[in-house]
């Protein structure tokens, strides 16, 4: 998330290098990788890229963003949902609150950082709709400085990352992340199509459409996306490939599979300037399998749904090809 600076070269060739950071200012997630895997040069415009677009958003609410970002890496917290999507997918709008996702154990550290150095005032409501589907925590805390506002959100407990509510939020489009030197997108194939699935445990509540869900909903229809429970609803939907596929009910992802789009920040072999010794988003993965209505008689076993689930998982035990 720290600035990296532009390159003195031009990215095209015959392409002025103003006219190369105007044309990648509209490239999405899955382009911008592709970039960086052209040579050096790639790798250092995606870089400066990926961290202006995202100090644009945020630096603007700190006195002293650097500062920031460190607590991040102290705490191994990430900014995730809406605010992910933005930088992933420049296309979609900035969100009006940000999501800060830490873990359960480094939560207050967070929150005293923010209020005590940065002067965030502090509000906690109950919270009657929660982004997260199925953990809604019991308060809102939410963060503001003039017109900056930030939702922090604490992790599940006992687990060293912050990453597990992201695996339940509403909308598919919304379980993606970046921390100080990482980023995960992990429905980018969807994405890039503006399409979303709702998480299957909003839908169960009472029997029916919550109402702020259909207000949710309304709005991204809005805005063009596709929204559905299950991918099988999709028209030009690909056969279901069950547990290896991307949103099946019974697709068991993780973070860094082969179906998110993920890295890191800083350009290829350059790391942040201060040690933290270990960096727990690169120790932990969540997998998850989201559950819910299956695509139909020739998905899992022909069940017609499924209960899904999440769980903690050394990142060194799961195979990313
Ligand atoms: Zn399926």
């Amino acid at each position: 998330m720290l600035v990296v600076p532009w390159p003195d070269a031009p990215l095209f060739p015959g392409i002025d290098i103003d006219t190369s950071i105007a044309l990648l200012a509209h490239f999405d997630i899955d382009a911008l990788v592709r970039v960086r895997f052209w040579n050096h040069l790639g790798d250092q415009y995606t870089s400066a890229t990926l961290t202006r677009r995202i100090a644009f958003m945020l630096s603007p609410a700190f006195s002293d963003y650097e500062a920031f970002v460190h607590e991040l890496q102290l705490t191994s917290s990430v900014v995730g949902g809406q605010a992910a999507l933005h930088v992933f997918h420049p296309s979609e709008p900035a969100p009006r609150v940000i999501a800060i996702y830490t873990p359960h154990r480094t939560f207050f550290h967070v929150l005293g950082y923010l209020v005590h150095q940065e002067d965030f005032e502090l509000r906690i409501t109950a919270c009657e709709a929660s982004p997260i589907a199925d953990e809604p925590p019991p308060l809102e805390v939410t963060l503001t400085k003039g017109r900056y506002s930030f939702l922090l959100v604490p992790g599940a407990k006992e687990s060293p990352t912050p990453l597990h509510p992201l695996v339940s939020m509403w909308n598919s489009a919304l379980c993606a992340y970046f921390g100080p030197n990482s980023f995960c997108d992990a429905y980018t194939g969807l994405n890039e199509h503006s399409r979303g699935l709702i998480h299957p445990s909003r839908l169960a509540l009472h029997g029916q459409l919550p109402a702020d869900l259909g207000a949710l909903i309304r709005t991204w229809t809005a805005r063009g996306w596709a929204l559905s429970n299950t991918p099988s609803a999709w028209v030009g939907a690909t056969p279901c490939r069950g547990a290896v596929s991307i949103g099946c009910a019974a697709a068991v992802r993780f973070f860094g599979d082969a179906h998110c789009t993920s890295g890191v920040l800083l350009p290829l072999g350059e790391t942040l300037p201060r040690s933290v010794g270990v960096d727990l988003l690169q120790e932990y993965s969540v997998v998850w399998w989201r559950g819910g209505r299956t695509c139909g008689g020739g998905c899992h076993y022909g069940e017609t749904s499924i209960t899904g689930g999440k769980r903690l998982c050394l990142r060194s035990v799961l195979i990313t090809t």
